[in-house]
């Protein structure tokens, strides 16, 4: 009888387990503990004000800056190199995330790393050395990631996700701002969420306040966003795409999101930039 009663237990108490995980699926839906982070990338502001742009979106809540550095030959544009973030980095803490399209990607590791850049994004598509261009990275002491064009497989970055900082997966053809978010990408971004719970995926391309629930309910917690963002309500629109990902991607009560309390007419509450405090947020670096 008691060892009856205490079989009722164990099976109830395996019920509550299975309730319990079964809080992080809906409709089979399965939720990630990434963290949400907004990275406006400056290619979609005034360039003659980089500086200024860069701190304005840091108070208005960006997490990090997305710096998209072209060379004209991977990509057909040409944005800015080393030289440039190394003038930026003078007046900023920020973290500055820099997303190489360039054929050369091995060639610019040392002239990243001492321009100040915190995390270094080059395409797969770039390099037959992945591996030994990931070690470079770290060894230089910046984050890594792999970013990978439309047309590419995803599962082409499989090997080498286990030593990665985050994935970027295009969600435009790297180039141009501007363009229209392509939705077919996500199927990626469900797959690498699927297969390492633990990664950081950034997508990058088209989105604004249309497109952010799909991207966060595949997956996607780094959140590249240029025109939108620039062309608007900065500290809303930012406070918009984060409260996506942590609702859709993260599983987040309403109630339990990042505020944004709009001071005056245009800003965000005490959003203290990047290296601040945000207190509600829960970090995002
Ligand atoms: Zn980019």
């Amino acid at each position: 009888m008691r060892r009856g009663f205490a079989g009722y237990l164990s099976w109830r108490a395996l019920f509550i387990l299975y309730a319990a995980a079964g809080i992080t699926s809906i409709m089979g839906e399965r939720f990630h503990s990434r963290p949400a982070a907004i990275g406006p990338s400056v290619l979609a502001a005034d360039m003659s004000r980089l500086m200024e742009e860069s701190l304005d979106v840091e108070r208005q809540g960006a997490d990090y800056i997305h710096l998209d550095v072209m060379d004209g030959h991977f990509v057909p544009n040409l944005t800015f190199g080393a030289p440039v973030i190394k003038g930026l980095r003078k007046h900023t803490k920020a973290l500055l995330d820099a997303h190489l399209m360039v054929s050369h990607p091995a060639q610019w590791v040392d002239d990243m790393a001492a321009a100040g850049v915190d995390r270094f994004t080059f395409h797969v598509e770039a390099t037959d050395k992945v591996a030994e261009l990931i070690a470079a990275v770290k060894a230089k002491g910046m984050g890594v990631g792999v970013a990978l064009k439309p047309a590419t497989p995803v599962e082409e970055v499989f090997p080498y996700c286990d030593d990665l900082d985050l994935v970027l997966i295009m969600t435009v053809e790297p180039g141009f701002g501007g363009q229209s978010f392509m939705a077919d990408q996500m199927s990626k971004v469900k797959e690498l969420r699927r297969r390492y719970p633990g990664l950081d995926i950034e997508v990058d391309g088209g989105l604004a306040d249309k497109t952010i629930e799909e991207a966060a309910r595949a997956g996607a917690n780094l959140i590249v966003c240029g025109s939108y963002i620039f062309k608007g309500n900065k500290a809303e629109r930012i406070n918009l795409l984060k409260q996506a990902v942590e609702k859709y991607g993260n599983g987040k009560k309403d109630e339990d999101l990042t505020p944004c309390v709009v001071l005056g007419s245009e800003h965000c509450p005490a959003v203290a930039g990047v290296t601040g405090a945000d207190a509600a947020s829960g970090g995002g670096r």
